[in-house]
């Protein structure tokens, strides 16, 4: 049974609401985004809670090389080609 203040956001005290969002997490360097990831969000402040074994399940993906879903082109800049 899930505890009472597992619903309660620890930072504002705000109603934590499940949804599936969308994790970047970077390993090695590497950014890896995941999608339709299981997470608490807290409808007050907007913070992010993933259960342990959320995380876990993610670091497994990396460490057994699992194939992902779809690739795609991130934009990245330079901040010293940023004309200020
Ligand atoms: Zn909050």
């Amino acid at each position: 049974m899930p505890s009472q203040n597992k619903s309660i956001c620890p930072e504002c005290q705000g109603k934590l609401t499940r949804k599936e969002i969308t994790h970047d997490v970077r390993f090695h360097g590497q950014l890896h985004t995941f999608y339709e990831v299981p997470a608490r969000v807290c409808d007050s402040c907007g913070a992010v809670y993933l259960d342990a074994a959320v995380l876990k399940s993610m670091e497994m993906a990396f460490k057994k090389h699992y194939q992902p879903q779809e690739y795609q082109k991130v934009p990245m800049f330079s901040y010293s080609q940023l004309a200020v």
